[in-house]
């Protein structure tokens, strides 16, 4: 068997039914919620039911406006875009609705779906992703794809990655005195690269300094 095909009173691998009950795929009856039906009335758990009639595992039986009204309760956060958002799903409206045999079965597929989405949600927010400034710690807040946290610990993660060791030497041969020109033959370059080379050492050094970091080198 496969999804969609009819299996009992309903179809394979989908809870049918409306906003406000679902379909035994046993007898055909209508509940707000299966689990108590099934052991009552087929001496069958909520697990065996699924297994049968091809739903998956973590699916709750229970009718999409029982779910929203039990998950406003357990939310009970008056105020969050989650509780916003359940409450507009709420509006009766919707459910009265001429009900033609196509729309039933439609209208409970699709607020499945939304049931489900709206779980992935909530699931999203109780559990924020955790991002940290590659230098620094920071949490990282708003703009998403950064390492860094700020203008600072941005330049000093570019420098470390890229930097070869040697700067320091430099910089301190030019501090005792040594031209630029001597250092950037003893090292084969020309003496604007070895310029650049401790200026940026030292941009480095201060950013380090303003972090209480320990410098590379
Ligand atoms: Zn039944
Ligand atoms: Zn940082």
């Amino acid at each position: 068997m496969k999804p969609g095909d009819r299996d009992g009173y309903g179809r394979y691998g989908y809870l049918d039914g409306d906003d406000e009950r679902i379909i035994c795929h046993e007898c055909g009856k209508l509940y707000r919620a299966l689990g108590t039906h099934l052991i009552k009335a087929h001496d069958m758990t909520a697990a065996e039911y699924k297994e049968a009639h091809g739903l998956p595992r973590g699916m709750g039986l229970v009718a999409p406006e029982t779910r929203r009204a039990q998950s406003l309760h357990a939310l009970s956060q008056v105020g969050t875009p989650e509780w916003e958002r359940m409450v507009e799903k709420r509006n009766p409206a919707a459910a009265s609705h001429a009900r033609t045999s196509e729309s039933f079965t439609h209208r409970g597929v699709v607020a499945e779906r939304k049931a489900a989405t709206a779980r992935a949600n909530i699931k999203g927010v109780r559990k924020p992703v955790t991002r940290r400034c590659v230098v620094c710690g920071e949490l990282l807040t708003g703009v998403r794809g950064r390492a860094t946290c700020s203008e600072r610990c941005y330049h000093i993660n570019r420098y470390e990655r890229g930097a070869k060791p040697g700067a320091r030497a430099w910089m301190e041969r030019r501090d005792a005195g040594e031209s630029l020109s001597a250092i950037g033959r003893s090292a084969g370059v020309s003496h604007v690269a070895v310029r650049v080379r401790i200026e940026k050492f030292r941009a480095y050094l201060k950013r380090c300094e303003e972090l209480g970091r320990t410098p590379i080198e």
